[in-house]
């Protein structure tokens, strides 16, 4: 099932976006905290502006060259156990909403990467058990101020900045991400063309340790890497993160001068 945030101008809503169709199918309440219930209100895809399909309540959980390509090409190992970082749920930002490029950097890049959404509050929990505390999937892009993250010894500054999350454009649940397609595409020219299959630590081995860790809370989104062919994006070009069975996150890329 795919399931939009969404706004017609006021507060934001959710709703089911079924299979073949253009309409948004209400549902009351929050799918994280309350069952799908269709309010039975009906709203035509291009009356409304979607928005990112969670706002994280504590935290989204970074993992650093969980493709062995990707590392490659940073000069780095794959890392012995995965290699976490975060990004505040200020950073977040929904589908069409520009990546403003921070003014201390120069060098900022696209990451296209699978959105894993957590559905309850967790610790500890096995991989085995991970599927049991995953609401769904999304889209996200991880985007890098590559300059900054060289230059400190934490990724604070390069990855934590206000728009360097966008997600979306959906929250898909019962989907295999075992395998997908996930590519990058910078206005139109492919980037980035991997597969979920190509991770070095799977969905569940990161959920597993992420929660050895940290408590995870509904809505916590952990990003799960990207795969090779990172690069710069600039002023006035739009940037396309498409995942198989999930749809296509597309942003505008703003630097304020
Ligand atoms: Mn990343």
């Amino acid at each position: 099932m795919r399931i939009a945030r969404f706004t017609t101008g006021s507060d934001p809503r959710f709703a089911v976006v079924e299979e073949g169709s253009d309409d948004l199918v209400v549902i009351s309440g929050d799918p994280l905290y309350s069952p799908l219930e269709p309010t039975g209100e009906r709203v035509p895809l291009d009356q409304a502006r979607l928005l990112a399909p969670v706002i994280p309540r504590s935290k989204v959980i970074g993992v650093g060259r969980n493709y062995a390509a990707h590392a490659a090409e940073m000069g780095s190992e794959v890392p012995e156990r995965p290699l976490l970082f975060l990004k505040p749920n200020t950073a977040v930002v929904g589908p069409d909403d520009p990546i403003v490029l921070p003014p201390y950097s120069e060098q900022v890049e696209h990451e296209a990467e699978l959105g894993v959404v957590i559905s309850r509050i967790c610790k500890d929990i096995s991989a085995d058990q991970a599927n049991s505390v995953i609401l769904g999937y999304t889209a996200g892009n991880d985007v890098t101020a590559r300059d900054a993250q060289r230059a400190d010894a934490t990724w604070t500054r390069g990855k934590g900045w206000d728009t360097s999350c966008p997600l979306g454009p959906y929250l898909v649940t019962d989907l295999d991400v075992s395998d997908l397609s996930i590519q990058a595409r910078v206005d139109g020219e492919l980037r980035q063309d991997g597969r979920t299959s190509q991770m070095v630590y799977s969905v569940p081995e990161l959920v597993a340790y992420a929660s050895s860790i940290f408590t995870l809370l509904p809505g916590d989104v952990i990003l799960t890497g990207t795969p090779a062919g990172v690069g710069p994006i600039e002023h006035g070009q739009r940037v396309e993160v498409e995942i198989e069975g999930i749809g296509t996150l597309s942003n505008p890329v703003l630097r304020r001068s």
